[in-house]
């Protein structure tokens, strides 16, 4: 078995991505880590491993038994326990972490965005700004919207949503990304007159934020959690490998030296 171990923790295009990248080069064993939400998720290249580990214990213990080098974090921006939970496990087995994080969108001329701090404030916004609303926040946290009788939802997700859920609701299952041409036809379709969205960043599902723009559409935006502190950010995949290129120069990661300098 190949000397130096990453695990990715994935679940996003970027963890794909940086998995491609990362396998098959000399010397390299790369996992990737899916928590196991959806039935038949997109593989990455390279060895997988899927559900969760039972905690940051159950992390540590996975990267001891695995004897893994270094991890990034390559999950959703929005899944704020797994990467508290690889900060948390990284320290205790002392190996490094950095995480990927790609960019939030922001608001240009013509956009009508109200930021909200959680579903549940995204949900109290909502009576005031339209009645035919389009959630795109996932199939988890719909309570937060359950008690909006008065509105009708139409819901898109990759995976059926489950009870609670608000009474008026229609549930679209797809996954991005998404174009703009599709995104205006759903709008228009269902006659839609504000949207609701996490902060995800992207261009696979950014295409809705346009539409809504052209359509003088309100648009509430959930804001990310923060992500834990201490952490080496990149915005990108080029960025991790920057990152891991430097914990190879220190040392930290033999053969990685080289890789900030491959694309
Ligand atoms: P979360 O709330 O941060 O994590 C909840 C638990 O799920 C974790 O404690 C962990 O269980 C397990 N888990 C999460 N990601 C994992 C991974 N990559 N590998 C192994 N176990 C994992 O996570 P979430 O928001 O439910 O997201 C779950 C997955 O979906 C993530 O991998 C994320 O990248 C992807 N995703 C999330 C969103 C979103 O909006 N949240 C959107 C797109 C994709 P244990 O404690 O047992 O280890």
């Amino acid at each position: 078995m190949p000397g130096t171990h990453i695990l990715i923790l994935g679940g996003t295009a970027e963890a794909r991505q940086l998995a491609a990248e990362l396998t098959g080069r000399g010397g390299l064993r790369v996992t990737t880590s899916l928590a196991g939400r959806v039935a038949q998720p997109r593989m990455p290249a390279g060895e997988v491993r899927i559900g969760g580990f039972g905690g940051p214990e159950g992390l540590a213990d996975w990267l001891r038994q695995h004897r893994v080098h270094a991890v990034v974090d390559a999950t959703h921006p929005f899944a704020s326990v797994i990467s508290a939970n690889a900060a948390q496990a990284a320290a205790a087995v002392g190996i490094p972490l950095c995480a990927l994080r790609r960019p939030g969108w922001s608001a240009g001329p013509g956009d009508h965005w109200h930021s909200a701090v959680s579903l549940v404030d995204a949900a109290a916004q909502l009576p005031a700004l339209g009645r035919r609303v389009f959630l795109t926040t996932g199939r988890l946290g719909l309570a937060a919207f359950a008690c909006l009788d008065q509105l009708h939802f139409l819901v898109r997700s990759v995976e059926p949503p489950e009870p609670p859920l608000p009474r008026h609701i229609r549930v679209l299952l797809d996954r991005g990304p998404f174009t703009l041409e599709g995104e205006r036809e759903l709008l228009r379709t269902h006659d839609i007159d504000v949207l609701v969205t996490k902060d995800s960043g992207g261009p696979a599902t950014a295409a809705k934020l346009t539409a809504a723009r052209e359509l003088g559409m309100p648009v509430v935006v959930v804001r990310r959690p923060s992500a834990p502190p201490g952490v080496p950010l990149a915005p990108d995949v080029a960025g991790v490998l920057e990152l891991l290129g430097q914990l190879g120069q220190l040392g930290q990661l033999g053969q990685l030296g080289q890789l900030g300098q491959v694309g």
